[in-house]
């Protein structure tokens, strides 16, 4: 079931998709999935497989960069040993002129994020991040990375939050949502609009278009699985368009997410196992 969200457990499955999403027009970041390693050991291993996906997208000419979770390499252990070993990711994504993309987790997380990317940004272009429109605290850490001339990526957030952090109602999500596309599509940085949610598309196409905002100076990205409908009326549209491609063996926390944020899934879940 969780193959719906998920390209497979391993780099061959995730390269298959990608070739199958470049071929239609589509860019994809791959994600190997993993999170709260709880050994330095383990925190290592994720790194080297995130050495091995650079050189085979190089190997394999993809139109890929990646994504990875920064407590996958070890950032519940140490901060200083986590962020070795990114950096070491991202001076590989350098040598190859690809990019590394910082997810953004729970809110527990998300100053330490903001200042390890920081940190490296300062050093290599080749990494960027996530904001969550769902919290209080994004427009000041966009303004913060902006500062770096930080690519951003701009999602509404997939964890559960208390209302001490961020909005709980919908219409207040999305209207961070707006507020903080508008100000990252003024920045002169190139950034990734993710969300599968026609509305905030929409608002973005009406932004670009009223600030002449070239449709090359920015991106949608979608969720592997999700939307595909979505994701090819962009492309036809002449828009960027990434996919996020995720595989592993450890898919089990991704796949509750996607159910967890649209009841509907459930229902699919629950069918999946009647009919199973
Ligand atoms: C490329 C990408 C990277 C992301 N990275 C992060 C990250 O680093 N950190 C983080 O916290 N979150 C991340 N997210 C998840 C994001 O925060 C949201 O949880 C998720 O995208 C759903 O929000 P939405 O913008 O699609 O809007 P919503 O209002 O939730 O959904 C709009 C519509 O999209 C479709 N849809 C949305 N989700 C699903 C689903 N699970 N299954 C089926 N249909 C669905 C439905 O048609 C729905 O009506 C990422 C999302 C994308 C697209």
């Amino acid at each position: 079931m969780s193959r719906r969200f998920v390209a497979g457990e391993t780099l061959d499955d995730a390269v298959y998709a990608a070739r199958k999403c470049n071929d239609l027009g589509m860019m994809t970041s791959l994600d190997y999935l993993g999170e709260n390693v709880s050994t330095t050991t383990d925190a290592q291993r994720a790194r080297d497989a995130y050495l091995e996906i650079f050189d085979r997208i190089a190997v394999e000419k993809l139109d890929a960069n990646v994504s990875c979770k920064l407590t996958q390499m070890g950032l519940d252990l140490s901060p200083e040993f986590c962020e070795g070993l990114v950096l070491s990711v991202v001076e590989r994504a350098a040598s190859y002129g690809n990019f590394l993309r910082v997810d953004m987790e729970g809110s527990t997380y998300t100053q330490r994020t903001v200042e390890l990317v920081k940190r490296i940004r300062s050093r290599n272009a080749a990494i960027g991040t996530v904001i969550q429109s769902y919290l209080y605290r994004s427009e000041k850490d966009i303004q913060d990375l902006l500062g770096y001339r930080c690519r951003i990526r701009l999602c509404k957030g997939a964890y559960k939050e208390g209302v001490d952090v961020a909005f709980e109602r919908k219409q207040d999500v999305d209207g961070n949502y707006v507020r903080l596309m508008q100000q990252l599509l003024s920045s002169g940085v190139y950034h990734g609009i993710a969300t599968h949610d026609p509305k905030m598309i929409g608002e973005t196409i009406r932004w670009a278009a009223e600030t002449r905002v070239s449709k090359d100076d920015f991106e949608f990205q979608m969720l592997y699985g999700i939307r595909t409908d979505l994701q090819r009326r962009l492309v036809k549209g002449g828009f960027r368009v990434r996919v996020y491609i995720p595989y592993g063996q450890d898919w089990f926390p991704y796949f509750m997410r996607r159910l967890a944020e649209r009841p509907a899934n459930i229902g699919f879940l629950v069918r999946n196992l009647f009919r199973g």
